[in-house]
């Protein structure tokens, strides 16, 4: 009876191992917000005004199947009165 106990035991350690080793607890999702994080505070220049914005508050657009950032609507609006030319 005793070893089956034991048996018991070490199974459940063998369990709770294994599972720290395949689910280290959220240390994926929070690598994966990092990554997140740092991709929205990537700088993008506004062919417009020529500032820097972080990607994530900067004013996206498509154009062209090429996606164009800048700083504000009305930075694009003045782009596109003056025909900006879109950068390759
Ligand atoms: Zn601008």
């Amino acid at each position: 009876m005793f070893r089956f106990i034991v048996i018991g035991i070490v199974l459940i350690l063998a369990y709770l191992l294994i599972k720290r080793f395949l689910f280290p607890s959220g240390r994926i999702d929070e690598r994966r917000r990092d990554d997140r994080r740092i991709k929205g505070e990537e700088l993008v220049e506004d062919p417009h005004c020529h500032t820097y914005v972080p990607v994530n508050e900067a004013y996206r657009v498509s154009v062209n199947g090429k996606t164009l950032y800048f700083c504000s609507k009305e930075c694009y609006k003045k782009f596109r009165e003056k025909g900006g030319h879109i950068p390759d």
